[in-house]
């Protein structure tokens, strides 16, 4: 998988692409995550990419020229499954999505900033908006983080463990059963007995209930609504 991240701020997109799982995942050849400066495609020897909204509201917005130069620049080189934008107002981020976007083979992801783009670039070139959230961020960089790392882990061969992804939250539409470690009793907190038993049997039958039971209590819209829609 090839991943193409347009910002104009690509500093805060360094730490959380090159750690853990993500940076395993480079290392190991199965995603390419590329970062392109907006500012490279601005105008002038200031390289502007922003101007004053028409409407006279308060707030820059991103000119179309320099998103549309970085878009097609990217475009004309290879094809994308998806042109995305990070927007609150976008189709909210879900496991269903991350599960179909991990399979894709070239993604553009561009991440707004101040107001936002202009709205031309959307209709246009943009060929799927996510948001992450009912809630509006400064800019789209974090958004586009979140992006990456819930579909990247996804990718066979990412996780240690491949199974490990299957057993999350979501994935089967319940949340995940409680989980324990070493030592057994930590200061009279016992672990359930059932998890001691070494009868996978019963421990697998202990953690459904547990995640239908927790599902039902913390997150019971699920149990009639399951957010996977493309379950692979
Ligand atoms: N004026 C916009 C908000 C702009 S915030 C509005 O009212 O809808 C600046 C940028 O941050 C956006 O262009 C978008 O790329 C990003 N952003 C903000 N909130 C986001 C969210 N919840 N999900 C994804 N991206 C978001």
């Amino acid at each position: 998988m090839r991943i193409d991240i347009i910002s104009a701020v690509p500093d805060l997109l360094e730490s959380p692409l090159n750690h853990s799982i993500i940076k395993r995942a480079k290392d190991k050849g199965l995603v390419e995550i590329h970062i392109i400066n907006l500012h490279d495609y601005g105008k002038g020897s200031y390289k502007q990419i922003d101007d004053y909204g028409f409407g006279g509201d308060a707030g820059m917005v991103i000119k179309p020229e320099p998103l549309y130069r970085a878009i097609t620049d990217l475009t004309s080189q290879r094809k994308y499954d998806q042109v995305i934008y990070t927007s609150p107002d976008g189709g909210m981020l879900d496991q269903g999505m991350c599960n179909s976007l991990s399979t894709c083979g070239n993604l553009i992801i561009l991440c707004g900033h101040y107001k936002g783009i202009d709205h031309r670039i959307r209709e246009h070139l943009i060929t799927m908006e996510i948001s992450i959230g009912n809630y509006v961020l400064s800019g789209g960089e974090l958004a586009a983080c979140v992006i990456c790392d819930s579909i990247i882990r996804l990718i066979p061969g990412a996780l240690t463990d491949e199974t490990s992804a299957l057993s999350d939250s979501f994935q089967d539409g319940l949340l995940a059963p409680p989980i324990y470690t070493r030592p057994a009793d930590f200061m009279g907190w016992k672990v359930p007995e059932v998890l001691l038993s070494g009868n996978p049997r019963l421990i697998r039958r202990w953690q459904e209930e547990q995640a239908v039971e927790r599902t039902r209590k913390l997150r019971p819209e699920l149990l009639d609504n399951p957010c996977i829609e493309n379950n692979n």
